[in-house]
């Protein structure tokens, strides 16, 4: 084999790599990519029922009629709001 010969033979091997490679590249990528995770439902809490959890700054006493005291929890007043 001639100089010349095993020029052309290497240059001949780095064109089919290069286009080997050139090949893969422009492959369509055989794993898709991975759908993106959704966000964890946002964890709030369930939604208390407003009348059998009054809010905790206030009073939540109960009157006859079904009415919530609205003064703050633990009032010094003696009587109960209901407004
Ligand atoms: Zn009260």
């Amino acid at each position: 084999m001639s100089k010349m010969d095993a020029l052309r033979a290497m240059r001949e091997a780095r064109y089919a790599q290069d286009q080997a490679r050139a090949a893969q590249r422009s492959a369509p990528p055989r794993v898709r990519p991975q759908p993106t995770p959704r966000p964890a439902e946002a964890s709030t809490p369930p939604a208390h029922d407003a009348e059998a959890q009054p809010d905790d700054e206030l009073c939540g006493h109960r009157n006859m009629s079904g009415r919530t005291c609205t003064r703050e929890r633990g009032h010094a007043a003696k009587s109960h709001r209901y407004s």
